[in-house]
């Protein structure tokens, strides 16, 4: 078995990156489960780069321009596939529920707006104006126009339909346990006993990742658990994205709403917990309380993909042929466009935006050796 390009790991990341690659190459995706039922298939959807960042930087920029990406992302989809991943660009309205988290988003609003992005600094009055049915006392808040949502499940589907009609060879319950290698360059991959050849790998393996053998640099992954939920919402009580603290609802286009989202630091755990659930119910309550009379329709958690410093590892890694797309934590979903613009420059040898430098795979060697000093 031979294939130009063989991308370990089928979530929104790897997926994205297949279809792009195909039908030019022949590209292998190599899934250990089935496609898009891990991280991706977990997430609220938010494509939120300026409600997100508390400062400017690399990551930042890249959010904004993965997400100037999308509307052609998603029509080229629509238009291949026929499934509509609900792109919404309604924005996303942050709340703030004392005088602390006001000057919070007076910060926000100015280092954004000084950068020329839009970001409306609103009081009590007009927040309960933007969405009448919210209930927490807030001080006031912060509308981002420019942030918006999709539902990553269609996406996944429409991404995985994507990968078929372009002749993306998907192999489900195929778990790769080793890229392989020989004088510094790729040969292919092992799964069991099976070795599969091709020149190059690109490692899209999400919280799974550091357990591939063979991987130059090493990876290590720290997974971080996301509980989450969604209600049947009887009439559009919620009408775009809120955030408050740590928590967000996100309205979907037919009656859900989506309460999340924990961030845990406690390994590949992936149980619900009354502490979770209950804090997530808790405080959706508070942000609009005839959420407590609104049925659960679903309870569900997954593991964010977070590399030690928190940013993504993007493009060439150490051997001849290997790419990384990993680490994407909190906005895998924001950036599969942006991430795959970057791995087919690296792949044709084209200048990569200026951002992605930071995101250098080759940093997660000096850093290991950094910490061994
Ligand atoms: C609760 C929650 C809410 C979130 N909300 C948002 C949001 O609103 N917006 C946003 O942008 N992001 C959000 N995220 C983050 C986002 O989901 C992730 O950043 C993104 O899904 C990472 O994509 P991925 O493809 O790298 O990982 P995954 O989707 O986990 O895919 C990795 C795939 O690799 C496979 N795999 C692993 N090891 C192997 C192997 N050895 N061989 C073959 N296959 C392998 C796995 O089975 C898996 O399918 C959220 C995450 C969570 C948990």
């Amino acid at each position: 078995m031979s294939h130009d390009t063989i991308v370990v790991g089928g979530g929104v990341i790897g997926m994205a990156i297949a279809r792009a690659l195909a039908p030019e190459r022949s590209v292998l995706l190599l899934e250990r489960d089935r496609p898009g039922r891990q991280a991706s298939w977990a997430a609220a959807g938010m494509l939120c780069p300026q409600s997100e960042a508390e400062e400017d930087g690399d990551l930042f920029r890249f959010g904004l321009d993965s997400l100037s990406m999308y509307p052609g992302f998603v029509s080229e989809l629509r238009d291949e596939t026929g499934v509509d991943v609900e792109y919404r660009a309604d924005g996303v309205l942050a709340l703030a529920s004392g005088r602390d988290e006001m000057d919070d988003l007076r910060r926000r609003a100015a280092w954004q707006r000084r950068i020329g992005l839009d970001a409306k600094l609103l009081d009590g009055d007009a927040v309960a104006r933007l969405e009448p049915r919210l209930t927490l006392q807030a001080e006031g808040g912060l509308f981002f126009p420019g942030d918006h949502q999709v539902r990553p499940r269609r996406l996944l589907d429409a991404l995985e339909r994507s990968c078929m009609l372009r002749g993306v060879d998907v192999a489900s319950d195929a778990a790769a346990a080793e890229v392989l290698s020989a004088a510094g360059a790729v040969r292919g991959v092992r799964v069991g006993a099976t070795e599969i050849h091709g020149p190059s790998v690109i490692v899209a393996a999400g919280a799974w990742a550091s357990s591939l053998e063979g991987l130059v640099p090493r990876v290590e992954t720290r997974p971080r658990k996301g509980q989450i939920l969604s209600l049947r919402m009887p009439g559009p009580d919620i009408r775009r994205v809120v955030r408050w603290r740590h928590l967000y609802l996100v309205p979907r286009n037919d009656d859900r709403l989506i309460v999340g989202g924990t961030d845990e630091d406690v390994g590949f755990d992936r149980n619900l917990t009354a502490a979770g659930v209950g804090g997530l119910l808790d405080g959706a309550r508070r942000m609009a309380s005839a959420v407590g009379a609104f049925p659960i329709v679903e309870t569900w958690t997954g593991l964010r993909p977070m590399l030690p410093d928190g940013l993504p590892a993007i493009g060439e890694a150490g051997l001849d042929g290997l790419y990384y797309a990993l680490g994407h934590y909190r906005n895998g979903i924001l950036l599969a466009p942006g991430t795959v613009e970057i791995v087919r420059a690296a792949l044709e040898g084209d200048p990569a935006p200026a951002y992605a430098e930071a995101f250098r795979p080759m940093r997660l060697a000096e850093s290991v050796s950094a910490d061994r000093v």
